[in-house]
């Protein structure tokens, strides 16, 4: 659809996408140009990048190698980008970002500043129809969610928020011009990964920095530096193609070998040694490189886990500031795996200190600052790096509404259902991309993006071809995918944290496991079944009625 929507008018496409950032326009390329379908993408931002939009806070960057985190769709592209880095920071990924939409003349299709406010399935038409904060009204056969699985930032609700009159940020919707730290006091409230990131960078510029940590933290370094081009020219570029292949039916996306020795059947010396390589290489690989019963058996967990308290204990040289810091509570690899660059080392410098608010936790926010149940801090700035309502919270911005006028919000009251992370039942024609459900946020997110992509268009290409109007999940098959989810997450070492992957940040969301922990791999073998065997698992025609549960 070349034409801009006017309000008022409705406007008939074939798909409308919901978000710009890799997801979004990944799959509108694909429909476009694969499918030569007609799509209108919704973003709310003023340009493209999603993720890498918003999160523009001082650090950020991902933490998958730079090689490895992209768009595969156009060889060309993968052979001429050069990233400057080992990981790809976020200016550099949002530049990355703007050029495929530049290059691919993406953005004619794409309405920005345009937030989508409904999305209704009308039974009688087997279309939705969706509706924006400007005012257009859409309706199109499929709607396809690009939305991100952490981008409904969460500021928690502490006393006197409201009354602070320094300035304050999210690390998930930083401000476009630069925010000057010099001369200022700054306090940071959260240490997960944004915190991790920011910490450092802001801690050399602020006059004073006072971190806020409920949860001590495993980080490992990340080791990053400039890209290494002998690798990039003579290892990867000529070989793209099969390192690729090896990401997809990976693990965790990644083209690595997962170590198959156990840290239980090593003899202490073995497994310091290991460990000592893993933090001296730096990144992910400490975990997947050392020993395979890290994620799997508590005993072996903690010989990892006390690697990194005697790295704590080494590095950070005030024995109170060390006591805080000790993750104790949690195994490591619960939470979300952590990389940095002088994250405990920046507690060595004078200007910063570390406040544990699980011992002392923070009572109210004033016009001056923080009061914590020991202490009055006053601020002129205050980061909050606390995270997102994880995986749900982007769709219940939205008003989306099934068959019998169910809305999503009431059908994953409990948690979220979905089959195979793609589909609701219920909810036809309507495709997540890395949905809860799917493997997508313990992986590497640009293969999980793409094996969504590629499985969706497949199979609206399937549709077309066998003129098959709608497409929905069964309810069934839907309940035996959510049992399946549950069951393998069981059995992990990420029930014993509390994390974002089961909701337990945000206060009264239930605790569920949202992710699917089976990998990447064994996770698109299983997608690949279900369409091998037509589909299996949905009800594929324009007439049958789910009752949506
Ligand atoms: P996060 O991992 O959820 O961390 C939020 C932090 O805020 C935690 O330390 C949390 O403490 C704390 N917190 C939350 N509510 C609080 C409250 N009421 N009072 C005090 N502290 C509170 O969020 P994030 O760091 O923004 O990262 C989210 C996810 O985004 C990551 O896990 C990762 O998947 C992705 N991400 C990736 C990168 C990267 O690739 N490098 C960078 C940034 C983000 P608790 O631990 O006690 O809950």
């Amino acid at each position: 659809m070349d034409k801009k929507t006017e309000p008022g008018n409705v406007q008939d496409v074939d798909a409308v996408i919901i978000g710009a950032g890799f997801a979004g326009l990944g799959m509108l390329w694909r429909l476009r140009e694969q499918l030569g379908m007609s799509a209108q993408v919704f973003e709310t931002g003023d340009g493209v990048g999603g993720t890498w939009y918003w999160n523009r806070y001082p650090g950020a960057r991902c933490d998958s190698e730079s090689y490895i985190y992209c768009l595969t769709f156009s060889p060309e592209l993968l052979q001429e980008w050069n990233w400057s880095g080992k990981y790809p920071e976020q200016p550099e990924i949002l530049s990355y970002i703007n050029h495929i939409a530049d290059r691919f003349d993406l953005r004619r299709n794409i309405k920005f500043n345009t937030r989508v406010t409904t999305a209704r399935f009308i039974e009688d038409t087997n279309r939705w129809e969706v509706e924006t904060d400007q005012g257009d009204r859409v309706t199109a056969q499929y709607l396809i969610t690009g939305i991100g699985c952490i981008s409904a930032g969460n500021i928690p609700d502490i006393k006197g928020l409201e009354t602070f009159e320094g300035e304050s940020y999210h690390t998930g919707a930083w401000p476009h011009n630069e925010v000057d730290f010099t001369g200022k006091r700054v306090a940071v409230i959260g240490t997960g990964s944004s915190g991790i990131q920011s910490i450092p960078v802001i801690a050399k510029q602020a006059e004073s920095l006072t971190v806020f940590q409920r949860t001590p933290q495993y980080t490992i370094p990340a080791r990053h530096e400039t890209v290494d081009r002998k690798f990039l020219d003579e290892q990867v570029k000529p070989n793209y193609e099969e390192i690729l292949e090896k990401a997809r039916w990976s693990k965790a996306g990644f083209p690595v070998e997962f170590s198959e020795r156990l840290a239980l059947e090593a003899t202490a010396e073995e497994r310091q040694e290991a460990y000592e390589a893993g933090w001296a290489k730096g990144g992910h690989g400490f975990l997947w490189g050392s020993f395979k019963d890290i994620g799997v058996d508590r005993r072996a967990n903690d010989t990892a886990a006390e690697f990194i308290r005697a790295k704590i204990r080494e590095i950070v040289k005030d024995p109170e500031t060390v006591e805080k810091l000790l993750p104790t509570d949690h195994p490591l690899g619960s939470k979300r795996a952590l990389i940095d660059t002088n994250y405990f080392e920046t507690y060595n410098r004078e200007n910063v200190e570390l406040v544990d608010i699980r011992h002392s936790p923070i009572q109210e926010i004033t016009p001056d600052g923080i009061r914590t149940e020991d202490e009055d801090f006053e601020f002129d700035m205050i980061v909050f790096a606390t995270g997102f309502d994880a995986m749900t919270g982007s769709f219940f911005k939205m008003d989306i509404r099934g068959r019998d006028n169910l809305s999503l919000k009431d059908k994953w009251a409990e948690g979220p259902k979905t089959y195979l992370g793609l589909q609701v039942a219920g909810f036809p024609n309507m495709f997540m991309i890395t949905g809860p459900g799917s493997p997508s946020v313990l992986a590497n997110m640009t293969v999980a993006i793409e094996q969504h992509q590629d499985w969706i268009t497949d199979f609206i290409e399937h549709m077309r071809t066998h003129d098959i109007e709608v497409a929905e999940a069964d309810a069934d098959a839907e309940s035996a995918w959510v049992s399946h989810v549950n069951k393998i997450a069981e059995s992990t070492m990420f029930m014993l944290a509390d994390s974002w992957y089961l909701g337990a940040n945000i206060p009264g969301k239930p605790r569920v496991f949202m992710p699917y922990v089976g990998g990447l791999g064994t996770y698109r073998e299983k997608c690949n079944e279900v369409a091998d065997n037509d589909y299996e698992g949905f009800v594929l025609n324009a007439g049958v009625r789910q009752l949506a549960t």
